[in-house]
């Protein structure tokens, strides 16, 4: 099997580089590939990548993701995260290979308490949810195979993310406040690479498969809750940090502005993922527990968790 796979230097991206290669031959392009074009700036560019490497199964786990910037820069994030998506479905359909996509929580308007399903009307609050939504909806006509997989609240080794936020806030402060009433799965990358396999395995032996799915880790936690249980296990395998679990203020979304609305409930139902592909999927706390083990003690990366207090910043 040949996989061309777009965005490997991002969170997701980085883990189905690792992971996709044992289904046979990977090559794997970013935005700064120079053999092969990994732009997503440049459609005619990615369509000759895909029409030169005529791969099996298109990967693209590339995407404009600053919710807040894509307020402000509309243009450039409907380009790489719907007009790029749909370039690489109507490659894929003319060649008859399946597309593998990402998409969000975010598409939906976080209303209610219930669990969010793959036929629900989605109503995205914010510029990103209204292109990731696009591009859902221009992969599903496209008439190409296509596995779209909506995650939430993805984290991986790479700074940019909320575990990262969190431990350099906890490093530096003794109390900083974070939302109670933003409730969603965090899931690991490493997790979406694992699923990922697992289904393209499914596909390519039964094409009945094609769709979109919910694909998160299992249950459901607030952002402030998330938040404290990052301190506590982060502390209890050895991390000093200035602020306890119990320092943390919690506050309400309306209370703590950000450039781009966000939707308070994430909650996403895993059932026909579950279903379909035969997956039993591990609880956040399991995977969240594991990723700070590994990070604080196998990679010994106490002193990146300090150097990432500037770059998480930013997020
Ligand atoms: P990342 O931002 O980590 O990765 C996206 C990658 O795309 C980055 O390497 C980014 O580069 C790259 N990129 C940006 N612009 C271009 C371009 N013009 N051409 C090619 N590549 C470009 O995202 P994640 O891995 O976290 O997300 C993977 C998928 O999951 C995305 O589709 C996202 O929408 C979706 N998702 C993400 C969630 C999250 O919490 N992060 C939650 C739910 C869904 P650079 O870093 O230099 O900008």
């Amino acid at each position: 099997m040949k996989i061309l796979l777009f965005g490997c230097a991002g969170q997701v991206g980085g883990e189905l580089q690792r992971t996709l290669s044992k289904l046979g031959e990977l090559i794997a392009v970013d935005i700064d590939s120079i053999d092969l074009c990994g732009d997503f700036r440049d459609l005619k560019g990615i369509e000759n990548t895909v029409r030169t490497v005529k791969p099996d199964v298109i990967v693209n786990a590339a995407a404009y993701t600053d919710v807040d910037r894509a307020e402000y820069d509309r243009e450039l994030a409907n380009v790489i995260n719907v007009l790029a998506p749909a370039v690489l479905a109507s490659a894929a359909k003319r060649i008859n290979a399946w597309l593998i996509h990402y998409s969000t929580d975010y598409v939906f308007d976080g209303s209610g308490e219930g669990r969010w399903c793959e036929t629900d009307q989605a109503l995205p609050l914010n510029v990103y949810g209204v292109t990731k939504l696009d591009a859902d909806m221009a992969i599903q006509i496209s008439g190409c195979k296509y596995l779209i997989f909506r995650t939430s609240w993805l984290y991986s080794t790479r700074p940019r993310n909320f575990i990262f936020s969190v431990l350099a806030h906890a490093t530096e402060l003794e109390r900083f406040p974070v939302v109670t009433d933003q409730i969603g799965a965090p899931t690991g990358a490493n997790l979406i690479a694992r699923g990922t396999l697992l289904a393209i395995r499914a596909a390519s032996a039964n094409s009945g498969v094609n769709g979109l799915y919910h694909f998160t880790a299992d249950g459901f936690t607030s952002r402030y809750a998330y938040a404290k249980y990052i301190i506590d296990t982060a502390i209890n395998f050895g991390l000093p940090l200035k602020c306890g679990p119990d320092s943390i203020q919690p506050v309400l979304t309306a209370t703590s502005p950000t450039g781009a609305a966000r939707p308070l409930n994430c909650r996403l139902s895993t059932d026909k993922f579950k279903r379909t592909f035969g997956i039993t999927l591990p609880t956040w706390q399991s995977e969240t527990k594991k990723f700070l083990y590994s990070y604080i003690h196998e990679r010994n990366c106490l002193s990146q968790v300090i150097e990432n207090r500037r770059i998480s910043r930013q997020c």
